[in-house]
């Protein structure tokens, strides 16, 4: 039996491909816009709706695309060695992909790891410069811009028609939708992906979060690039006008109107803008009386009412209109493969980790001052103390997070108080958060496989082309057994935001685990939780030390770790107060004192 996504598919691929046989020249045209802009916004479906990263400077490296082929293919003095790539639209493809890469990395390298507000400035400044670059000199014609472009030929053939070129253009977007799916159905997408549960849980996880934001930039330009190449030898013509930044923006309209995190969501968007635009502009300047952009008005008003009432964009809409018929939704199967390599424990009793001497400062304020302690395989220490103690900031030190002042961090016996929360992930240290840190739309299964990226080595390309099925078999067979090891299999492809807080405490110790750890760190994993999930929280523990794990439990709750932890290390105003036994801690004046306010 086919399924039934199969079908909706192949019907829409069998349309596609009948379309300019019976439609009107009119509406070939329309479609021909629409599959250029598309391929643009499936990049700002990459790089926004899934990366969380906006740009509103897509149009100027359209215009990048549009204006090299454009001056490379016309023009008559150029030097030799540039000539070559003027003898042909694909080889000035390449240069202006070529460009538009470097283009891209220069401009990320200076705006991808600033936080916040810089990327979208950063992109707008680019994209008014470009435009007035573009304007500006002589050789690209100016304000008039160039024209004389060649038509392409494919494979010996012209395309010179909009109906030949018609089947290029949504040839080519449907070879940019491919590569956009196997991308994000990779370990490299989940990475992507990722990035939007923050970078300090992507780090945690091993994710180098500079290269994933900078792949997306690329990935971005370069379909942007190969764009304007299309429209360019589509129209025969370029003017600066098309690439300004209100294109830019009408880019990102569209990617967030169809559905920012989805990759058909760019076509759906791309249609409806377009088909709109072409509307409006017919009927407004009648209702008005009078010539004028009025459509932008009416998108202005759209993406404030899209923002209030459909944040996800129309995309999800359409699925549930045409799920909500589909009786027989499909359960996936559990992912199966052979296991992937384990790190071998080390030997029951070796200490894992050992903290000495450790002091951080805030300012003027010691939040941890000379703090020592350790922990070995196979029990669980409990590191507990009042609000504002410093434990959050010792487990800071130790992850990688915020580096101690001075002292010493050892890592199964090397230093680490140096190193970033990536390289610590790697030698075998694997956190939680004291906030749970979810993708809470992607399913619990893909959650844990985050967990699991640096046991994966294929890269963007592999993933790209889907070459790397084999690995990624491995990683998702190694998530599901994580689920299950933690008891969480019933859930495994629920949505993560779906389970209650308890739920998706263990679901990231089940993704701490699937980087097959030595060491857990949890900071206040009982937070929240009700007495049930208190317990099952503790058995699972009890069952991790007992398989040898070593586990820093930083807690609030002291019930919780009386009954579970080995040894307790107690902390107050950033210094060690008592250190032993949990019987032994517990009767402790100072303790009592401090921590306990007296009771008891
Ligand atoms: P705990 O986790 O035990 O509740 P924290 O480690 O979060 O305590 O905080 C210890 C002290 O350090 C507190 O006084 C807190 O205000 C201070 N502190 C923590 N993080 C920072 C920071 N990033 N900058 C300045 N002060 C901080
Ligand atoms: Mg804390």
């Amino acid at each position: 039996m086919m399924r039934r996504q199969t079908v909706i598919l192949a019907g829409f691929l069998g349309l596609l491909a009948l379309g300019p046989v019976f439609l009107p020249e009119f509406y070939v045209t329309l479609l021909n816009y629409i599959g250029l802009y598309a391929i643009v916004a499936l990049g700002l479906v990459l790089l926004t709706g899934v990366g969380g990263l906006t740009s509103f400077g897509q149009a100027a490296f359209v215009g990048l695309g549009a204006y090299t082929t454009a001056y490379l293919t016309t023009a008559s003095d150029l030097p030799s060695w540039l000539a070559i790539f003027g003898a042909s639209p694909w080889l000035a493809l390449l240069v202006g992909l070529a460009l538009t890469a470097v283009v891209a990395l220069v401009l990320g390298a200076l705006t991808l790891h600033l936080s916040g507000h810089y990327l979208p400035l950063g992109t707008i400044a680019w994209g008014i410069s470009l435009y007035f670059l573009f304007g500006n000199i002589e050789q690209l014609g100016g304000h008039t811009g160039i024209t004389g472009i060649p038509s392409l030929s494919v494979f010996g053939l012209e395309v010179k028609f909009g109906r030949e070129f018609y089947y290029l253009i949504w040839a080519l977007l449907m070879l940019a939708v491919w590569l956009t799916q196997n991308l994000l159905d990779s370990r490299e997408g989940r990475a992507i992906s990722a990035l939007k549960g923050g970078s300090l849980m992507a780090e945690a996880m091993g994710v180098d979060t500079a290269r994933s934001k900078t792949v997306i930039f690329l990935i971005a330009a370069l379909f942007a690039c190969l764009s304007g190449w299309l429209y360019a030898h589509l129209q025969r013509f370029v003017n600066p006008t098309p690439f300004g930044l209100h294109i830019g923006i009408e880019y990102l309209f569209m990617a967030v109107l169809g559905g920012a995190a989805h990759v058909w969501g760019a076509l759906l968007g791309a249609g409806v803008i377009t088909i709109l635009k072409q509307w409006l502009q017919d009927l407004l300047p009648k209702l008005f009386g009078s010539s004028g952009n009025f459509e932008m008005i009416v998108f202005g008003l759209m993406m404030v009412l899209m923002l209030q009432r459909a944040r996800d964009g129309l995309w999800p809409i359409l699925v549930r209109l045409v799920a909500s018929n589909d009786g027989n939704a499909q359960v996936a199967a559990v992912p199966q493969a052979e296991p992937m390599p384990k790190k071998p424990l080390p030997q029951p009793g070796t200490r894992l980790l050992e903290v000495k001497d450790v002091v951080k400062k805030f300012g003027g304020l010691v939040a941890s001052n000379n703090m020592n302690l350790w922990v070995q395989t196979g029990e669980v220490l409990a590191l507990i103390g009042p609000n504002g103690a410093g434990k959050s900031t010792m487990f800071n030190c130790i992850s990688g997070v915020a580096p101690a002042t001075s002292g010493e961090i050892l890592f199964l016996g090397e230093r680490v108080e140096k190193l970033n929360s990536r390289e610590i992930a790697r030698r075998g240290m694997s956190r939680t958060f004291q906030h749970v840190r979810l993708l809470p739309n992607m399913s619990v299964l893909e959650n844990v496989a985050i967990g699991a990226h640096l046991r994966g080595s294929k890269g963007v390309v592999a993933a790209l082309l889907h070459l790397e099925r084999a690995e990624e078999r491995r990683l998702m067979a190694e998530a599901a057994r994580q689920i299950e090891r933690v008891g969480l299999k019933e859930h495994m492809f629920d949505q993560a935001g779906s389970l209650a807080l308890g739920q998706q405490r263990i679901l990231e110790i089940a993704r701490a685990l699937a980087a097959d750890p030595c060491l857990l760190l949890l900071d206040e994993p009982a937070a929240g939780l009700r007495y049930l999930e208190k317990q099952a929280l503790a058995e699972l523990l009890r069952r991790l030390r007992a398989e040898g794990m070593g586990i820093l439990l930083v807690e609030h709750d002291v019930e919780f770790v009386m009954g579970l932890a080995d040894r307790v290390v107690v902390m107050e105003f950033g210094e060690k107060i008592a250190e032993g036994l949990p019987e032994d801690v517990r009767q402790n004046p100072a303790v009592l004192e401090a921590y306990l306010g007296g009771v008891a």
